[in-house]
């Protein structure tokens, strides 16, 4: 029990703060020592204004590093949910698969779960897929964001060890970031040395339980064909696969405007 609940020998007083001015205290006197309860206020509440100042500095810097370990191309890091048309029902599905796989990233983060945006060139894969990686990098969690070319250069870089990070250390960096995005993953892989380093990043992940996001301007079959059996059947397994089939839309050109007036014929 704290002395200062007990009402004997307890006194309000005023003191004072150099500067904020006066402020209330109780005293109380035991023995001869006296005690004080109380501080200023306003101290209080601008420390606890400098603490929340210092941790939202914190959050934002971490979250700014996050952003720029992410990769995330210039031109996508603007990109959002809310920013993706969706007036056809397949687009209406694309994102509301994508909004719940980033909504619920902690299930699939547990789960290591794969999303695959496959379909025509042009539908909005890589604007949902930067938006993915956007919404989990704010939730706290790291992505990246990498073509299957730029993860292979990656590898080949580390192998060459040209003062970066090792192989080694760059399919560790691969496998150990909490959601890694592999853009324009159907294009034609090169050799077979690529076709295996694509598939201990793939086959790493996969083992680790860590969620991938896929975009590929293929069908399934065509994927299967360029990413070889071994790589897709690991996709696969954890694998949602997302149909973006309809048409470009920049190949989708308004209408030509009609004749101002007409001859009669
Ligand atoms: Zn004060």
């Amino acid at each position: 029990m704290d002395a200062f609940d007990h009402p004997d020998g307890l006194r309000a007083e005023t003191r004072k703060c150099e500067k904020h001015g006066p402020y209330p205290v109780r005293t109380k006197t035991v023995r001869g020592h006296k005690f004080i309860s109380g501080s200023c206020p306003a101290c209080v509440t601008e420390r606890d204004r400098e603490v929340k100042r210092a941790e939202l500095a914190d959050a934002r810097s971490s979250l700014e590093t996050r952003l720029a370990r992410s990769a995330i191309p210039r031109k996508l890091r603007s990109c959002s949910f809310d920013t993706y048309i969706a007036t056809l029902p397949e687009q209406q599905h694309a994102l509301r698969s994508c909004r719940a796989f980033a909504g619920d990233f902690e299930r699939e983060r547990a789960n290591g779960g794969v999303l695959i945006l496959g379909g025509n060139t042009g539908t909005g894969k890589s604007h949902l897929a930067a938006s993915i990686a956007l919404s989990v990098i704010a939730q706290g969690a790291t992505a990246m964001f990498a073509t299957v070319q730029e993860i292979i250069l990656m590898l080949r870089a580390g192998w060459q060890r040209r003062n970066g990070p090792s192989e080694l250390e760059v399919l560790r960096m691969l496998t150990r970031v909490d959601l890694l995005i592999i853009d324009e993953a159907g294009v034609q892989i090169g050799s077979d040395a690529e076709r295996n380093q694509l598939h201990a990043v793939i086959d790493g992940r996969y083992r680790e339980e860590r969620p991938m996001v896929l975009t590929a301007n293929l069908s399934a079959p065509e994927l299967l064909d360029v990413m070889g059996e071994r790589i897709y059947s690991r996709l696969r397994e954890q694998g949602q696969w997302v149909p973006f089939d309809w048409e470009d839309w920049r190949a989708r050109r308004p209408p030509p405007p009609a004749p101002a007036f007409q001859l009669s014929p």
